[in-house]
């Protein structure tokens, strides 16, 4: 065993923990970062469709900010928008000068493509893979500016002393080793949590982590019935075909080749917001003008040319994934799980109500998403909270003398592992408890919720939970134990999932992406408040939180 020391660790290297990385470092600490994957293959890098900001002079900070607030159906705190919108040019102009090469209009200037949700086009774009370009240039400034990187690397649990957190007990996966890393600021960056549910746009590694750690040391975790689902994932393997597709034009046709968004947006149509997009979708679905379980993207009216300089890589993902090329022929997509808007509550420095702890990115709750996310606003909340927490846990790091933690939290943690390690196989699986889960989840808590199915979901949590505590881990080693790895990460994603089916039970009114059948309008009387889940071994205690409003007062939504 060994013990580390560094004045801020961050826990996740996707781009709100390398954004936070780098400004913690200017800013003078000795910083270090911790990935359970290589940080380029952090899930950030699959974002596709690009990163909003009002930069030119058509547009300015406070569209951007009431877009946002009314996308949020109110429930985005407007103190945390504002800095989001505010700060978005500089962060994406920050980002160019590091080396993102955005895409250039036919005047050489930056170009912007449409998104949803949005009055203007503020979309900044790198063809249809803007994730990965922003990841990788965020990854050579780490590389250059010689941070400590502790990759492939995973946190186990967060060392909390006397209510301060000063650190983390941590796997190295090649060794199986566990070891302390004490440090004087903690921000946790570990993405979403989208494997909670089967099939989802999300990567494997998604599995909630972060928020899970912090429920378990006693942080509240905010808005988690707010889960988005993307309108356009793919049939079958839920794979995402990016909003950017829609932003370029693309239609969404029914059974009978109608434009169908007419009848719910008739303004935005297929840019309305996501919420109201998917609702659409299912509802064409459920009334019989499907296709086969979905609806129709049909690009084929863009031309080759549009499509293979800004959408190549969604028209490889249609060739590859169900044989069909967006060129000439529609695709299937249907709404599928895409990301959470809730997490871990913080404020608009990414300070958490626990000491020493910070986070931001998608694993964070600031809330600027509120009930529903407008798409290419989760790359702008990464850089521009990542770079503020990044730097108020600098600052903090300097200003405090604080006595660093012991082997013995590591010594604790092996001893748990151990004992789950030592757990007979009962014929029951991890896999399997996973994907029931997920199914599950897809069922009982989607885009149209009844409190009857959500009572389940809650029911059916609990014999989950009880399979988990019982089941056995097959691989006893040391070195790349994912299987152990698998069955540790299933524990924090059954957290996530009973604060969503426990929150979406609670909130009896229908918002954003929180639709309920049975309580189908909006109740801003009695609903316009936030619900976080603290931990209890019973299971997740709700209470209430204010929502910030400075300058948008509610009003109906209309797209
Ligand atoms: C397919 C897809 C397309 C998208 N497109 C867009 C888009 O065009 N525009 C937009 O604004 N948003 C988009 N989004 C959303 C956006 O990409 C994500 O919300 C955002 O990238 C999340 O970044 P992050 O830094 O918070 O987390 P991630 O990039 O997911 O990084 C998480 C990090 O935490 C680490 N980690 C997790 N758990 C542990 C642990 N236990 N121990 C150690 N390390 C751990 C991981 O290794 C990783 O490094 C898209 C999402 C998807 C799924």
């Amino acid at each position: 065993m060994a013990v580390f020391e560094h004045d801020v660790l961050i826990i996740g290297a996707g781009l709100a923990g390398m954004r936070a990385a780098i400004s913690a470092q200017q800013e003078g600490a000795d910083v270090a970062i911790i990935s359970k994957v290589h940080p380029v293959r952090s899930h950030s890098n699959a974002a596709q469709g690009g990163i909003n900001a009002a930069i030119g002079p058509e547009d300015s900070w406070e569209d951007h900010a009431f877009d946002t607030v009314k996308g949020s159906d109110y429930l985005a705190d407007q103190d945390a928008v504002e800095v989001l919108c505010q700060e978005a040019g500089a962060e994406v102009i920050a980002m160019e000068n590091m080396g993102v090469i955005f895409h250039r209009d036919e005047t050489g200037h930056l170009g912007t493509r449409a998104f949803g949700g949005q009055q203007r086009q503020r979309t900044y774009f790198v063809g249809d893979i803007t994730g990965q370009a922003l990841l990788h240039v965020l990854y050579e400034q780490l590389i250059k500016h010689g941070l400590r990187v502790y990759e492939e690397w995973f946190v186990t649990d967060l060392i909390v002393e006397d209510g301060v957190c000063k650190g983390a007990v941590v796997m190295e996966i090649r060794t199986g080793q566990l070891s302390v890393i004490g440090a004087r600021a903690v921000i946790i960056a570990t993405g979403g949590n989208g494997r909670v549910y089967e099939p989802t746009t999300n990567a494997l590694i998604c599995t909630g982590d972060g928020i899970g750690l912090a429920y378990r040391a006693g942080v509240p975790i905010m808005d988690m019935e707010m889960v988005q689902f993307h309108p356009t994932t793919l049939k079958g393997s839920g794979v995402l075909i990016t909003e950017g597709a829609r932003g370029e034009g693309a239609h969404l046709l029914n059974a009978a080749s109608e434009r169908f968004m007419e009848k719910y947006a008739p303004n935005m149509m297929e840019l309305a917001s996501r919420d109201v997009v998917s609702r659409a979708e299912q509802t064409e679905i459920d009334e019989g003008r499907g296709v086969d379980g979905c609806v129709l993207l049909d690009c084929s009216h863009l031309g080759y040319d549009l499509i293979h300089e800004r959408l190549w890589q969604i028209r490889e993902i249609g060739l590859d994934f169900v044989g069909v090329d967006i060129v000439n022929t529609p695709i299937p997509v249907k709404p599928g799980n895409h990301y959470i808007m809730g997490g871990i509550k913080t404020d608009i420095n990414g300070r958490t109500p626990m000491e020493g702890l910070y986070a931001a990115g998608e694993t964070a709750c600031v809330s600027v998403h509120g009930a529903n996310r407008l798409g290419a606003n989760s790359l702008l909340d990464t850089v521009v909270f990542g770079r503020r927490s990044g730097v108020d846990a600098a600052e903090r790091a300097k200003s405090k003398e604080i006595s660093m933690p012991g082997e013995r939290y590591a010594e604790e943690v092996g001893k748990g592992i151990q004992s789950l390690l030592d757990r007979p196989l009962n014929g029951d699986r991890v896999a399997k408890i996973r994907l029931d889960m997920g199914n599950m989840m897809s069922e009982k808590a989607q885009v149209f919720r009844t409190e009857t199915k959500l009572k389940e979901a809650v029911e059916d949590l609990k014999g989950i939970r009880q399979r988990y505590d019982r089941v056995g881990v097959e691989n006893k080693g040391k070195v790349f134990n994912t299987d152990l790895l698998f069955a540790i990460e299933l524990g924090y994603m059954i957290d996530c999932a009973e604060m969503t089916a426990v929150s979406a039970v609670e909130r009896k009114e229908s918002r954003g992406a929180h639709y309920r059948v049975d309580y189908p309008e909006r109740d801003d009387a009695n609903w316009l408040k936030h619900i976080a889940c603290t931990y209890s071994p019973a299971g997740p205690q709700l209470s209430y939180m204010p929502v910030t409003i400075t300058r948008w007062q509610p009003q109906e939504r209309k797209y």
